[in-house]
């Protein structure tokens, strides 16, 4: 059986026959599932068995999600969690384990920057950034005994750069460690990283993904590909007392989930321990979404192109990022990871005082005035002072973002209309 995207995102990991025949996946919302006899309790609090047992550590309206996204991936595991964040920090902290290093670029998602500071010191991981992320040979320079993963965005935000996937899969695996990729903006339906030699994936499965931007919810994918008792994991392959077996043998977390250790381990730990499950209403909501996934992204691609042609002649308009606007070094890398497109975020350089950019902010009707991305509503905001503000000037500098940037996120509008806005904005500013 090998179906197509489409097929599998409103289909995989799903039968009615399991589940009173009910044509929607059932919400099932219950904090404990019953236990039936002792012994089988024994098995199931053993991870040798994986039933459920308590709503925290699995649910079975949140494993449809988990099975019908590694489906549309080809991954192995996958773990459904309560935003993006919780799936961002879970898995560094799953890969670096204790004393380990990450290596990064300032090019990413705000709140992750963030926890580098402000969480991943307190519990001994240390991150390094290469200041020139389009440059692979830097990441390899900055390889240490350490370092456990590469960790990058395949679409960033606000500038819509990408990353050489394949290069940097390339020189992870050299060193027998992870390429870990944040894949939101992308979304399945655009890139794959797991085709480009990703190991794990992540998203925020608040933006595109379910895209009606009713939901919080993050989720983890693995390749199940990836070798982690290589030696550079050996968190992965101590024994551990709460996996004993029937005999009261520890076990390892390589031993209990061969096929999935990577999102094994991070259930039986920081899902656990640290408990930011996805409830089973939020995991339905995601999978409301999902169903529409490729005809929604394929609009907002097509709208994303219409609004950039209108911004590239436009004279209020300094620049334009994305990476198929004039100019913009993507181009390539998109072709080859994009092809169907390089998504619904670009941004735009406002020309003009900042009293002006603030007046064209104000002047918007259609797009909202709201941080987040990837909404069936079109969005805009200025980064520099809302979703980045917590950069540095040298931060900023080195990830380019300057004060005059204005994003948009594309919704599933009329083009003419959001072009119209934009218009009718302009010269309510500027005059006609
Ligand atoms: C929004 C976002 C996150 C965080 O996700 P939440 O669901 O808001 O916790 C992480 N990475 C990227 C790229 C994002 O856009």
């Amino acid at each position: 059986m090998s179906y197509g995207f489409d097929t599998l995102k409103v289909q995989a990991g799903y039968r009615p026959e399991q589940h009173n025949y009910a044509v929607s996946v059932p919400i099932y919302q219950t904090a404990a599932f019953a236990l039936g006899d002792s012994y089988r309790a024994d098995r199931l609090f053993s991870f040798m068995e994986s039933d459920p047992i308590y709503t925290r550590l699995s649910n079975p309206t949140a494993d449809v999600l988990e099975q019908r996204l590694c489906a549309l991936h080809g991954a192995g595991g996958g773990i459904a969690l309560a935003s993006g964040m919780a799936a961002v920090s879970y898995t560094l902290l799953n890969a670096a384990g204790k004393g380990g290093r990450i290596l990064t670029t300032a090019r990413l998602y705000g709140g992750t920057v963030d926890c580098f500071g402000h969480l991943f010191p307190d519990l001994g991981v240390e991150i390094d950034l290469v200041e020139n992320p389009d440059d692979p040979g830097e990441f390899q320079r900055k390889l240490t005994a350490e370092t456990r993963a590469i960790f990058v965005e395949s679409l960033t935000n606000p500038f819509a750069a990408i990353p050489n996937l394949q290069a940097l899969a390339d020189i992870a695996h050299e060193h027998g460690i992870l390429l870990i990729v944040d894949n939101t903006l992308a979304t399945p339906y655009l890139c794959n990283p797991f085709e480009h030699g990703a190991d794990v994936v992540v998203y925020s499965a608040t933006k595109g993904l379910s895209g009606h931007g009713n939901v919080i919810a993050g989720v983890v994918l693995e390749s199940g590909k990836f070798d982690y008792g290589n030696g550079h994991y050996p968190h992965f392959a101590q024994p551990l007392w709460f996996l004993r077996d029937g005999d009261d043998q520890e076990q390892s977390i390589l031993r209990v989930f061969p096929d999935i250790p990577f999102t094994g381990r991070l259930r039986a730990i920081h899902l656990n321990y640290l408990g930011a499950a996805l409830s089973p209403f939020d995991a339905y909501l995601v999978l409301l979404g999902l169903e529409t996934l490729s005809e929604r992204v394929q609009k907002q691609v097509a709208n994303t192109r219409a609004v950039l042609a209108y911004l590239e002649n436009n004279r209020h308009v300094a620049w334009v990022r994305y990476p198929y606007a004039q100019g913009s070094p993507y181009r390539e890398l998109a072709d080859r990871y994009f092809p169907k497109g390089a998504g619904a975020v670009l941004s735009f350089g406002f020309k003009g005082t900042e009293e002006q950019k603030r007046q064209f902010l104000a002047a918007t009707k259609i797009f909202g005035y709201q941080a987040n991305i990837g909404d069936a509503r079109s969005l805009i905001i200025n980064p520099a002072q809302t979703t980045h503000v917590e950069l540095t000037p040298a931060q900023r500098e080195l990830v380019g973002l300057s004060l005059d940037t204005i994003r948009l996120s594309l919704g599933l509008e009329n083009a003419s209309d959001l072009i119209g806005d934009l218009e009718q904005a302009f010269q309510t500013v500027f005059g006609g």
